[in-house]
């Protein structure tokens, strides 16, 4: 079943098409709703590269990501550990601070993503060498791979043999060190849902909560990170990936 994730508020919608006009793959329709129109977002087509949530003026697009959940599920004991990824460290003034509310709200181990980034250029590396590739399209990016499944299948065979960072970061995790808490990752994309559901990878990392859904928990819910203890990552620490 297709992932709904960018979805239109109508009750915002003015109807001024702007998102039909910006979208690159044409993945909007309009309708007529009491005689207004309002444009909707057809999710089979949609490679939720966000474009139309950034130029609309009326607020009326947005996208769910599973910030709730995994709040909600460590609310109730269930043994979660979190992938976090590098860009972090520009996103948050005191990223060490998030990692302490990360573990006061209930997270087991918190784990820096540059590792599977290092893991992931070691791969790339080897991929290209062994298997003597001369053109290969990286997919840290699941809107990029997105694009090349629904657009452009004839790019398929094109795509690198090699898993994204994060995607690295929790194969390693679970099959090489025994890790089997559920994993979230937090990163600033709002469609690494779709890779994280793919059939390929599915139950690998469970959450997505976007660094965009974060800011604003932490702010509906009054938590002043400055209070939090500043906690540094655990294992697993990471050479040049963190610059990913
Ligand atoms: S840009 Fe926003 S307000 Fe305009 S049609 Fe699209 S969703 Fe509606
Ligand atoms: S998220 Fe991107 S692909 Fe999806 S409807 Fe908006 S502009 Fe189009």
């Amino acid at each position: 079943m297709t992932n709904v994730i960018v979805k239109t508020d109508e009750a915002k919608c003015a109807g001024c098409n702007k998102c039909i006009f910006e979208c690159p793959v044409n993945a909007n329709v309009a309708k007529i709703v009491n005689d207004k129109n309002k444009i909707s977002v057809e999710p089979e087509k949609c490679i939720h590269c966000g474009r139309c949530i950034k130029i609309c003026d009326h607020g009326a697009r947005d996208y769910t990501d599973d910030t709730e959940e995994f709040f909600l599920r460590l609310s109730q004991g269930e043994k979660i550990s979190v992938l976090v990824a590098p860009a972090i460290r520009s996103s948050f003034d005191d990223y060490k601070r998030l990692l302490g509310f990360l573990k006061q709200a209930g997270a087991n181990l918190v784990f820096d993503v540059s590792f599977g980034a290092d893991i992931c250029t070691w791969a790339y590396l080897k991929a290209v060498k062994e298997q003597n590739l001369k053109s290969i399209i990286a997919q840290p990016c699941p809107v990029i791979v997105d694009y090349i499944q629904k657009y452009r299948p004839e790019l398929i065979p094109n795509l690198a043999p090699i898993q994204s960072p994060a995607m690295c970061s929790a194969i390693y995790l679970k099959d090489y060190m025994g890790i089997d808490d559920r994993l979230a990752f937090i990163s600033p994309c709002i469609g690494k849902k779709s890779e994280f559901e793919d059939p390929n990878t599915k139950d690998y990392i469970s959450f997505n909560v976007t660094v965009g859904k974060l800011k604003d928990y932490i702010q509906s819910k009054g938590i002043r990170l400055s209070s939090c203890p500043s906690v540094e990552f655990d294992q697993c620490r990471a050479n040049l990936g963190f610059t990913f």
